[in-house]
C-alpha cells in the first residue's frame, strides 16, 4: 500500500493529518519537480523551503467551507490566483486580510480551509491520472475529520471538481450517476454517508487562475458571490 493510503487513514487528527502529509514522498516525478523548484525560486520566495514539501491544507479544524484547488508554497500563496481568490474572500469577510503572500503575512480564513486534491506542484500544473490517485487519501481523510462542520466544498475549476468527486464517493457520500458535468455555479446536493450525519453541498466554480480572472471569464463579483452563496450555505456569516 501506499504511503498516502496507510498514512492518511490513521491519522487522528487534521494537525497529525498535515505534518504526515508533508513527509509524503510518494510520487517520484512530483517530488523531482518540487526540489528543482525550491532550489529555483529560493531567491525569490521566503517560502521557499516549502516548495521542496507536500503542502497540506490551510485553514481552522472546524472549517465548514472547503475550497478545492491548486498548491503554492502555502495553499493559494503568492501567486496571482491566490491574490484573486483572497482578495474575494476577504471582501465577504472571510479573510482577515485581502492579500496572501508569504507564510507568515498574518491571514487567518474565517471557517473556510484551502485544499488540493494533488498536494504537490506538478509540471505544467497538470498532475498525472496516477499521481491524483495516489494523493486522493490525504483529500478523503481531510474531508472525515471535517465531516462535524463542513457543509459545503467549492471545487475550482473542472479539474478541481473531477477530482472531488472520486474523493466524495471515496467518503461514502452517493455521488449522482452519471456524474453532474462541471460549470461554474454548478450546485449538487449529497446526501449525508451516515444516519445522524448533515448533507454537503458541492459548487463549481471556474479557477481563480490568470487567465480567467484577467479576461473577464471569473470576475471579481462572480467569484465573490458564489464565495458568498456557499459561504451562506455552510452557515458563515458571510456579507
Ligand atoms: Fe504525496 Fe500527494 Fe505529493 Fe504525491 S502529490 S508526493 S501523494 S503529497
Amino acid at each position: 500500500m501506499s504511503y498516502p493510503g496507510r498514512q492518511a487513514p490513521a491519522a487522528p487528527d487534521l494537525h497529525s493529518l498535515d505534518t504526515a502529509l508533508t513527509a509524503c514522498r510518494a510520487c517520484p516525478r512530483l517530488v523531482a519537480w518540487r526540489q528543482e523548484a525550491a532550489r529555483v525560486k529560493r531567491p525569490a520566495f521566503r517560502d521557499w523551503e516549502y516548495w521542496a514539501r507536500p503542502v497540506p491544507g490551510y485553514g481552522p479544524v472546524d472549517a465548514r467551507m472547503l475550497l478545492a484547488g491548486n498548491r503554492t508554497g502555502r495553499m493559494f500563496t503568492g501567486d496571482r490566483s491566490g491574490d484573486a481568490l483572497v482578495a474575494a474572500l476577504h471582501d465577504v469577510g472571510l479573510a482577515s486580510q485581502p492579500t496572501s503572500t508569504h507564510r507568515d503575512d498574518g491571514l487567518e480564513l474565517h471557517g473556510v480551509r484551502f485544499t488540493s486534491p494533488v498536494h504537490c506542484a506538478p509540471p505544467a500544473h497538470k498532475p498525472t491520472p496516477a499521481e491524483r490517485e495516489t494523493c486522493r487519501p490525504w483529500l478523503v481523510r481531510e474531508l472525515e475529520l471535517l465531516r462535524p462542520t463542513v457543509r459545503t466544498v467549492v471545487a475550482l475549476g473542472a479539474f478541481g471538481w473531477q477530482a472531488v468527486l472520486p474523493v466524495l464517493a471515496a467518503g461514502g457520500r452517493q455521488v449522482p450517476r452519471p456524474r453532474p458535468a462541471f460549470a461554474h455555479g454548478t450546485r449538487v446536493e449529497l446526501p449525508p454517508a451516515e444516519p445522524d450525519g448533515a448533507p454537503l453541498a458541492l459548487y463549481g466554480c471556474y479557477h481563480v487562475t490568470p487567465r480567467n480572472t484577467f479576461t473577464g471569464r471569473l470576475s471579481p463579483a462572480m467569484l465573490r458571490d458564489l464565495l458568498r452563496t456557499a459561504a451562506r450555505e455552510a452557515g458563515l456569516p458571510a456579507r
